[in-house]
């Protein structure tokens, strides 16, 4: 498209791909202005789940902004917000006992870190320090920008970041070297901790063990360090569970959930917290209530949508075919282990990734080739770095996941 006013997000215009146009979406295809039919090998940057264009989610989107579009969520309440919520305490941590509603994974993040703060503030033993963990990525505001990793895409905003302690990645072979770096800050007195459990998405899609994610919450546990679970990416099957949580028998005090709770059809985020982050802030006092809203907060059309996701995962096979897609990609990707380029093999549920060459960082002029070779061949993948990950929906077709990794084969020989 030329001419459009349109400025595009992690973009950049000065350089001059083309930006095609998509007009229609089913399962795992992407059908193009031009008539090319695109494999969405990412699930659109990682929210499709069951697949695009769901029949039950798209229903219950049209059916829903003809009964009741908007209305204010404070002091109002609507059956759609009210039956996710039901919803996702029948199946998420039972300790998880209240639902907060909000846009996207960034906003549920902004949410988690004020609750902590409340928490601590309200209990009369104002704590602020956040423990973050090494490579982590929570999102795109300020405050989730600085709980996350610093580098090239927040450079010019790094003087408004606040100060966080930084655990390192628990890689293998470096997990007590994290887990001793936690007890001590741990020790220290500190808010909250946030992580991504078992893989770490933006960073690289870097996976640590399910022992020593158990290891991190027993140690907030023990000091009383409310432990705040990113699953924005990770929940709803990604990683082969509900949660990623699930694996380790962690339950967090307060979890962030968007992209896959809509199954990727619109906005929507909500953050859990257990009852003694929710008493903290419960009194006969105005000034404890906790102070956050957006004007599209629980927007009934987006709650619609996430309840038809629920009734999905009640009523359709769907641990079936993350359990078999887990299968596959496991195997496709074992297909490549032989080749030369190809290192750092990983594998975590439906998520596949690995290395091309040395790495060379973010800006590394790698990625955009391997974008445009793979766009050229009517794949949507998107390298982080020199790191090449596939995570299609639950509904892709053998030949299309093996198209994404013939494809994959090609970009290792000649980019
Ligand atoms: C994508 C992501 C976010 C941000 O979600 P948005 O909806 O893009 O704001 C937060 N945390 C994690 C782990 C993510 O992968």
């Amino acid at each position: 498209m030329t001419g459009s006013p349109i400025w595009h997000p992690f973009t950049q215009h000065g350089l001059v791909d083309p930006i095609p146009e998509v007009v229609r979406a089913e399962g795992a295809a992407l059908h193009t202005r031009e008539g090319r039919r695109v494999i969405d090998a990412i699930s659109s940057w990682w929210v499709t789940t069951h697949g695009h264009a769901h029949p039950r989610i798209a229903a219950a989107i049209a059916e829903q902004a003809a009964r009741l579009d908007q209305i204010i969520f404070a002091g109002w309440t609507h059956e759609p917000a009210e039956t996710v919520a039901a919803g996702l305490r029948a199946i998420m941590p039972e300790c998880l006992t209240r639902v907060f509603f909000s846009d996207s994974g960034s906003t549920s993040v902004e949410v988690a870190l004020k609750m902590a703060l409340g928490y601590w503030l309200h209990r009369g033993e104002p704590r602020h320090r956040i423990l973050v963990l090494e490579h982590g990525y929570h999102g795109d505001t300020i405050g989730a920008m600085s709980v996350g990793a610093r580098g090239a895409f927040n450079r010019a905003y790094e003087p408004l970041l606040f100060d966080v302690e930084t655990i390192p990645f628990p890689g293998e072979g470096r997990e007590q070297a994290a887990l001793d770096a936690l007890e001590r800050a741990c020790s220290a007195g500190a808010a909250a901790f946030i992580v991504e459990p078992l893989i770490l998405g933006a960073g690289g899609m870097l996976a640590y063990s399910a022992h020593t994610l158990k290891a991190m919450h027993a140690i907030c546990v023990r000091h009383g360090v409310l432990f705040i679970a990113d699953e924005v990416m990770t929940g709803w099957g990604r990683t082969g569970s509900l949660l990623a949580c699930d694996q380790a028998h962690v339950s967090p005090d307060i979890l962030c959930l968007s992209k896959g709770l809509t199954g990727g059809a619109i906005p929507l985020a909500v953050t859990m917290a257990s009852e003694p982050v929710f008493a903290a802030h419960y009194a006969e006092d105005r000034a404890r209530m906790f102070f956050h809203s957006s004007s599209y907060t629980a927007n009934p059309i987006a709650c619609a949508a996430a309840a038809a996701n629920l009734a999905i995962w009640r009523e359709e096979p769907v641990r079936e075919r993350v359990a078999d897609l887990s299968r596959r990609q496991a195997a496709a990707l074992a297909a490549l282990s032989d080749h030369p380029r190809a290192s750092n093999l990983r594998h975590l549920g439906t998520i596949a990734a690995l290395d091309i060459g040395a790495a060379e960082g973010y800006l590394s002029d790698l990625a955009p080739r391997l974008l445009r070779f793979f766009r050229e061949h009517d794949v949507l993948l998107r390298p982080l770095g020199n790191t090449v990950y596939v995570m299609p929906p639950y509904c892709i077709g053998d030949d299309d996941l093996d198209r994404i990794y013939r494809v994959i084969a090609c970009a290792l020989d000649e980019v």
